[in-house]
């Protein structure tokens, strides 16, 4: 990734008169952690970067704008904002395109071909008590990390999140500039975990998500960070009806994390941003994992690769499976 280029491009893509601001990665100023950055003039570009650091999903922001959601017919232009994708970014702003979440005028895609980002638990636990802000970047497959005056290079399968070792699409899917090269998609590990999941019995499964629900503090950082959980007005914290208490307990910790799974069942793009935002480690990826592969092999679809797609809850084809009706 030559971030010389990716910045020289973001300039160019500033100085443009229908682009409004472009949000990027910035550096953090906490060890592993990136920042996001909104930028209107092509004069800061420096203080962009991109590297294994730069987990968030940055179409989060995109349905935080509040007129950006598809125009009522005839309504006068309005200046366009750019976003720095990853190949799974790219894919959560087609699925909110798809759903008309955000206006595909509106949107100026800077395209990041990417090679894993760093799973924050992992890392931490590597360099545990690192304070001051690191910096990281790819060579020759493995992640090098400068930190403590020193840089230190570890294989990808000890650092990068589970979801990035078999990224099925690490280049972005949809992209109006792609400044830097693509790269080539790779398998670094195989993932077993839901397969291997499904062989325990029921008993066990719920004894497992027993413990792991129990350790959820509720602090919405998941949903925050997921860039398809987007609803103004999220129906688990109504007060009025209310679906769900406050109380952070077994119970209504297991009905919030089902009820984020299922509204997700067909628009999750597995990009991992809500399992890295998460303070307790809590396997949200095994969940969402769960119910992809569900969509996939009982409908063939996966979400988030055809803007021109109808939303997977509103399509119905003839051959649809229809066991499930009573
Ligand atoms: S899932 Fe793919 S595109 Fe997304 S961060 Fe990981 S390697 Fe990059
Ligand atoms: S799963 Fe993690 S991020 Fe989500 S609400 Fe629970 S503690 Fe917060
Ligand atoms: S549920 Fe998690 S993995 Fe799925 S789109 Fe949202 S943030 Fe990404």
């Amino acid at each position: 990734m030559d971030l010389e280029k990716l910045r020289a491009a973001a300039g160019n893509v500033l100085s443009r008169d229908d682009i409004g601001y472009l949000i990027g990665w910035g550096v953090g100023s906490y060890g592993f952690r990136t920042a996001p950055l909104f930028l209107r003039d092509a004069g800061e570009v420096h203080r962009l970067t991109f590297s294994p650091l730069c987990g968030s999903n940055l179409a989060v922001f995109l349905t935080m704008e509040y007129d950006v959601a598809a125009p009522a017919k005839g309504a006068a232009a309005k200046e366009r904002i750019a976003v720095m994708v990853k190949g799974c970014d790219s894919r959560a702003v087609v699925q909110q395109i798809v759903e008309r979440g955000v206006d595909r005028e509106r949107l100026f895609l800077v395209g990041c071909p990417c090679e894993g980002v760093v799973d924050p638990g992992k890392v931490e636990k590597k360099f545990p008590g690192t304070v001051e802000p690191v910096r990281a970047g790819w060579e020759n497959g493995a992640v090098v990390f400068w930190t403590g005056g020193q840089k230190v290079t570890l294989p990808g399968e000890e650092v990068l999140s589970a979801g990035c070792l078999d990224c099925s699409h690490p280049n972005p899917v949809l992209a109006d500039i792609m400044p830097c090269e693509e790269v080539k998609l790779r398998r670094l590990a195989a993932r077993e975990d839901v397969s291997m999941f499904e062989q325990k019995s029921s008993a066990d499964r719920w004894l497992y998500w027993k413990r792991i629900f129990n350790t959820c503090i509720r602090c919405y950082a998941c949903r925050n960070a997921c860039p398809l959980c987007y609803c103004s007005d999220c129906l688990l914290e109504r007060l009025s009806p209310a679906w769900l208490f406050r109380s952070v307990n077994l119970s209504e910790n297991a009905a919030f994390h089902l009820a984020r799974a299922f509204h997700l069942a067909g628009r999750c793009v597995e990009c991992g941003a809500c399992e890295r935002a998460c303070p307790v480690e809590v396997p949200l990826m095994l969940l969402n994992r769960k119910l992809a592969r569900e969509v996939y092999e009982r409908y063939g679809f996966q979400p988030g690769l055809d803007p021109d797609s109808p939303p997977f809850q509103a399509a119905f084809r003839p051959d649809d499976s229809e066991e499930f009706i009573l």
